[in-house]
């Protein structure tokens, strides 16, 4: 756990998140400022900031929720398929220095997308 980080929170409890589903060593939860509706976020338990960071048990807690909530998240929304994707470091976009994956409802024609 790292105080001053804003997922850590949310795992410990400590400030609110919408919580979509959560294992022993990964939670997810629904983003705050979603780029879709269902728009949600996998992270490890543990406070990592880089991919390259997490164990192997670790990346596979993240991966296999990842893997499990696809269907869920987008059955959910209605949505026509998903983007799926890190930002592994802050050249590469990532404002929240905790590992997470992005789960992004994609609606046909919606034009988003990475
Ligand atoms: P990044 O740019 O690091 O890949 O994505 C960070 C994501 O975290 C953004 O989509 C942003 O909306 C989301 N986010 C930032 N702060 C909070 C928060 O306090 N709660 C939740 N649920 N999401 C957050
Ligand atoms: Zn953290």
């Amino acid at each position: 756990m790292s105080d001053d980080c804003i997922f850590c929170s949310i795992v410990a409890g400590d400030i609110p998140g919408r919580i979509v589903a959560e294992t022993d060593d990964a939670i997810a939860f629904l983003d705050a400022n979603p780029l879709a509706p269902g728009h949600t976020l996998v992270v490890p338990t543990s406070h990592r900031q880089r991919l390259a960071d997490l164990d192997a048990a670790e990346s596979r807690a993240v991966f296999d929720l990842v893997h499990d909530l696809v269907p869920d998240v987008e059955a959910a929304v209605e949505a026509d398929a998903l983007t799926v994707g890190i930002n592994d470091g802050e050249a590469a976009g990532q404002e929240v220095p905790h590992v997470h994956a992005h789960l992004v409802p994609r609606f046909e024609g919606d034009g988003g997308g990475p």
